[in-house]
């Protein structure tokens, strides 16, 4: 269950100077995901006992079933060999920064040993995002397909093209503008995929805003109210009948083009989707910090995968995939306060 009603400075830090002083060394970091896992006490993964005790090393010992807990296994950062004090302060970039972090850029800001290391982490964050994006969408929702993606590599264009994959969206339409998003790579534009991302991401009862297309009323069936716009014959531009859509999709594709530098291939789409949706429809909260506190949150209920599983289908055309190359991991982010190295000079000489 999600920590209800938390509050800034007492379950989740402010700021990134507070996350530093928060978390100085990874037995903190362990000790926050322990809190984040069971915030209402240990409850055993093997037998579901609710009663343990707590191992010096951190983890549990179960009553009932004697066996070891511990607090990273069947989480995203099971047998991590990164300190958890530098996927604090990844985490920290990715959930709280405008844009999130690519991991060409992350990789040299944290000092990670490796492309791989740094792009494997940006991508179990991502899995973790994409657990927390399940809110359906009510009200009045725009719905529309759109084409996205696609790795530049000088073959063909348009909607054949390598790397490219259908995206459907759904955006609500308010008052005061634009709602909240969710974005689904599909296989194919019909009423089969149409009608099960209708189902998975919106409340039965609400209102589907779409164009013309023939495939829309057979997906939406009896479940949805339904208000199609023939775009051509309605005289308006398609900006105008879908806003909420459009507005959307350019904020995808510029954030696509500038952070991630059109790199992302089809296959992982969907996770860059998550991301974009995890930021989008938290972009009017305050407490920045809370979105750290979702984040690790939902990392520690979403599952481990390997960097095998993460990788996916080898596609030649996908840059941004890493080669597999001997791994090497970073250091830790724990430091001892040093005595101002950049003076070169004895300071007791500056005394009077
Ligand atoms: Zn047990």
């Amino acid at each position: 269950m999600p920590i209800s009603s938390p509050k800034a400075e007492v379950h989740y830090p402010g700021n990134l100077a507070a996350v530093r002083s928060w978390f100085p060394d990874d037995a903190a970091c362990l000790d926050y995901l322990d809190w984040l896992r069971w915030p209402d006490g240990f409850r055993c993964t093997h037998c579901g006992c609710e009663k343990g005790w707590r191992l010096p090393a951190g983890g549990w010992s179960c009553a009932g079933c004697r066996k070891r807990v511990r607090v990273l296994a069947g989480t995203i950062f099971q047998d991590t060999r990164t300190p958890l004090t530098v996927w604090f302060e990844a985490a920290w970039l990715m959930a709280v920064t405008k844009n999130g972090v690519s991991a060409a850029s992350l990789q040299p800001l944290l000092g990670l040993g490796s492309y791989e290391t740094a792009w494997a982490m940006c991508h179990k964050l991502r899995t973790a995002m994409g657990r927390t994006s399940k809110d359906l969408l009510s009200g009045d929702v725009e719905v529309d397909e759109t084409f996205i993606g696609g790795v530049k590599t000088g073959g063909k264009r348009g909607r054949g093209a390598p790397g490219k994959a259908y995206v459907v969206m759904a955006v609500e339409s308010t008052e005061r503008g634009f709602g909240r998003c969710q974005l689904q790579v599909i296989p194919k534009i019909d009423a089969e995929n149409l009608g099960q991302f209708l189902h998975r991401h919106i409340t039965p009862g609400s209102v589907v805003i779409s164009d013309a297309l023939r495939s829309y009323p057979p997906a939406i069936a009896d479940t949805f109210g339904h208000k199609p716009f023939n775009i051509k014959r309605s005289g308006l531009h398609a900006h105008e009948v879908l806003p909420g859509v459009h507005r959307v999709t350019s904020l995808l594709k510029r954030w696509l083009a500038g952070t991630h530098q059109s790199g992302v291939s089809a296959e992982h789409l969907q996770a860059y989707l998550d991301e974009f949706t995890f930021r989008f429809n938290r972009r009017h909260s305050r407490a920045r910090g809370l979105l750290f506190l979702r984040l690790l949150e939902d990392a520690v209920n979403a599952p481990p995968t390997t960097m095998r599983e993460l990788i996916k289908v080898p596609n030649p055309h996908s840059v941004k995939t890493p080669p597999p190359t001997r791994p090497v991991w970073p250091e830790s982010l724990a430091a001892e306060p040093l005595d101002r190295p950049w003076r070169d000079i004895d300071r007791s000489e500056l005394l009077p």
